[in-house]
């Protein structure tokens, strides 16, 4: 089975081959991170015209690169919410085009669960799952009792992990997104301002991270205003040692409270080193028995492989599309 995978929900272009849902024969990335960074961020109207762009040329890359034809393939997947839904359009149309020309299967995939299924590029997935979702536009606690079920037991109230990290790293004048960056200051400083842990011991699985993000704003203005200069480093690793410390116990908690095999860890954010140390040293300890999947760093960023190997599990279940599939940017998991 020869899936061909098209990713465009946000600022990166994307397209994969993916071999029976887990080998990964080509995974083209077209990152337009360069053309928003002076906007401080996505700007939609431009992302849509990168994407239209680039798509053509990712997917000829794709095929080439895996040395496949069109007439190899079983189906096309495609990635039709959550995100940006300009950018999104130009990855249907594409798919669309490319699947009517071909009489091939179009398979939507939700971004969401793709982040989840990059976990399927590394390991075989033993359920029931868990997965901590953690990007710039979510993140949510994910219990799965089998392939594609998704229970969303906790979610943040408002900010997303992510964009936190953006946020903050604004303020210390890092450019977007901020979240490599300020990971690796933080690796140079020390816990010395001891941020709030918002809800860590509140009997769910919910996050809050718009507090800390108020906090560490405050602090950096109050001392800008009395002219003191703070570390980078040390308000680096004091804002990490709190989100690292939030999500693991929410976490780990999580873990020993639902009946799982393995732990997921996905998203841009699932990235962040302090993030993968923390649950490689403590999920053993905490909850024996329970193996942690962490995929590497490249597939933690947006990328059309994992919508491939989440595209797999719908394929199975005859989960198609016909030509009229449209975006839907809000699309929830489960
Ligand atoms: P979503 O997946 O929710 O639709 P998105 O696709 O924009 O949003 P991703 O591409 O999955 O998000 O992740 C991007 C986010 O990951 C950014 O907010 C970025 O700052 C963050 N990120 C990347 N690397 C790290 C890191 N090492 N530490 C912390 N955050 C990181
Ligand atoms: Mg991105
Ligand atoms: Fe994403």
């Amino acid at each position: 089975e020869l899936i061909l995978a098209v990713e465009s929900s946000c600022d990166e272009t994307s397209v994969a081959v993916i071999k029976d849902g887990h080998e990964i024969l080509s995974n083209i990335v077209a990152s337009q991170i360069k053309s928003h960074q002076r906007f401080g961020g996505v700007v939609p109207e431009v992302a849509s015209r990168h994407h239209v762009e680039q798509i053509t040329l990712c997917l000829e890359d794709a095929l080439e690169k895996a040395q496949v034809k069109p007439t190899d393939l079983t189906a096309v997947a495609v990635t039709y919410g959550p995100g940006l839904v300009g950018s999104l359009l130009i990855g249907i149309a594409a798919a669309k085009a490319f699947a009517w020309a071909h009489q091939l299967p179009l398979i939507p995939v939700n971004h969401m669960a793709g982040h989840i299924y990059a976990a399927r590029l590394v390991k075989p997935l033993e359920f029931p799952l868990l997965a901590l979702l953690v990007s710039g536009g979510h993140t949510e606690l994910v219990y799965m009792a089998e392939d594609g079920h998704y229970e969303i037991i906790g979610e943040t109230r408002d900010d997303a992990a992510g964009e936190a990290y953006d946020k903050v790293g604004r303020i210390l004048g890092l450019s977007y997104p901020s979240g490599k960056e300020l990971d690796q200051l933080a690796h140079l400083g020390k816990d010395t301002f001891h941020f709030p842990r918002a809800m860590i011991h509140e009997n769910n699985y919910d996050f809050s991270f718009s507090g800390l993000k108020s906090a560490f704003i405050n602090l950096v203005h109050n001392a800008n205003q009395k002219g003191e200069k703070l570390s980078k480093e040390n308000l680096a690793a004091s804002f990490q040692a709190s989100v690292v410390d939030v999500l693991s116990a929410k976490t780990i908690r999580a873990c020993q409270n639902w009946p799982v095999k393995q732990l997921v860890v996905a998203g841009g954010v699932a990235a962040n080193q302090g993030l993968r140390e923390r649950l490689a040293k403590e999920l053993p300890k905490e909850v024996p028995g329970v193996e942690l999947i962490v995929p590497p760093l490249r597939l933690c960023g947006d990328n059309a492989a994992m919508i491939g190997a989440a595209a797999h599990v719908e394929l199975a279940k005859r989960h198609t599309a016909s030509f009229d599939l449209n975006a839907k940017p809000g699309l929830a998991l489960g």
